[in-house]
């Protein structure tokens, strides 16, 4: 089966077309590219995007033509729970959450109408980022404020990197020889975005994203977890501060780049490299705030096999990871210092024998997934 896998920002389109065999993960990649400005004089809508990405997929496959698409949607809300099958009533739902997330749900909602106006017998499914934290139990996904919050505004913990923490969980049971069900592990996404996940058999548990992505980690340009009291006390100190702008400094002004003066870890650690005191301080703190969300964590999932790290910086930031072991002894971690040096695209372990936890560095592709999820689906609903 030809999967074409879509994720639409506000002015670009990102696809990839797979071909996925039937009871395989994902399958391999046959092209992938990029429609960039849309909104400019050169392509106007995403209506055109898709008209241009039909034009790119006829020459690029030879003739072959798609036998569905799968669209990453960022918010899933309290609805869904897994991928679904799209519909006009589905799309209309997620445009119905765009409050949750304004600048990519209604994105979404442009790619999967242009789909359906271009490919309209075309089975689309939806993979949602929220959905695997679905299986939060409600004192976790809870606040502790005022229930009018939930009401009326849906104010919960949602979690995000969904696709990501599902798909790493299920390869690193895969690796281990543990049945799913059986695994409880923390699984560190660390990108430009970071999240940490507690996985309780098989499940997420908790996770350090919340209501917005803003929430938890020390990321590239978001602050993590923040006394609500400092927002507060901002717009009531500065009179000329609105709350979008606030909004912007919090989620691109903070994090190691208000710390370090820069956002990617590569550059931040090779400036700690030659001694610069601000990166070392920022690479402290991102590193002291992820041990105690492991800590917790494995308390949380009663005991976690294993520590999993992912993405950008999970899988290639060696320095990072031994930062973050390093402060994990109480666990009794101890890592394999070559093996964590040492630079590899598969899982792998890179604990020491007699570790406390496993650590693992698994890849993740969240491309292949959304593409496993919709060939399942819509070969099952064939069957059917
Ligand atoms: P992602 O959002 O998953 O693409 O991850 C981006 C982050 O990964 C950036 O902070 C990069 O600096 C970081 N990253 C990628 N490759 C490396 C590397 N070899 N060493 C350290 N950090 C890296």
């Amino acid at each position: 089966m030809l999967v074409l896998v879509v994720n639409c920002g506000s002015s670009s389109l990102k696809y990839q077309v797979r071909e996925v065999a039937a009871g395989t993960d994902g399958g391999t990649v046959l092209t992938s590219g990029l429609v960039e400005n849309i909104g400019g004089p050169q392509v106007r809508d995403h209506t055109e995007a898709l008209e241009l990405l039909a034009r790119r997929l006829d020459e690029e496959l030879g003739g072959r033509t798609v036998d569905a698409a799968g669209h990453r949607v960022v918010h899933g809300g309290e609805r869904f729970s897994a991928p679904v099958l799209v519909t006009h009533e589905i799309v209309r739902e997620i445009e119905r959450l765009a409050p949750l997330a304004p600048l990519h749900n209604p994105a979404a909602v442009l790619g999967l109408r242009a789909v359906l106006r271009t490919w309209p017998h075309l089975p689309q499914v939806a993979v949602f980022d929220t959905a695997f934290h679905r299986s939060m139990p409600e004192h976790v996904w809870r606040y502790a404020v005022p229930e009018e919050f939930y009401e009326r505004w849906g104010i919960r913990r949602y979690g995000f990197h969904g696709t990501s923490h599902d798909w790493v969980t299920g390869r690193a049971a895969q690796f281990l020889g543990v049945p799913r069900e059986d695994f409880h592990a923390v699984v560190a996404h660390l990108g430009n975005g970071a999240s940490v996940t507690a996985v309780r058999g098989g499940r997420s548990y908790d996770t350090s994203m919340g209501y917005t992505p803003l929430a938890g980690l020390v990321m590239g340009t978001r602050t993590g977890d923040l006394d609500p009291s400092v927002v507060t006390s901002v717009l009531r100190r500065d009179p000329s501060m609105t709350p979008e702008a606030l909004d912007g400094l919090l989620n691109t002004a903070s994090g190691l780049r208000a710390i370090a003066g820069h956002h990617d870890m590569r550059t931040v650690q090779e400036a700690a490299d030659r001694g610069d005191e601000r990166a070392e301080l920022a690479l402290e703190m991102a590193a002291h705030r992820l041990a105690k969300y492991v800590g917790g964590y494995h308390v949380a999932v009663g005991g976690a096999r294993a520590l999993v790290f992912t993405a950008g910086i999970g899988e290639n930031a060696a320095a990072f990871r031994a930062r973050v072991c390093g402060r994990l002894g109480a666990l009794g971690v101890v890592l394999d210092d070559d093996a964590n040096a040492a630079r590899s695209r598969g899982t792998r372990r890179i604990s020491a024998p007699g570790s406390g936890l496993e650590v693992l560095v698994v890849p993740t592709d969240e491309e292949q997934a959304i593409a496993a999820a919709t060939a399942e689906l819509v070969a099952g609903t064939a069957a059917g």
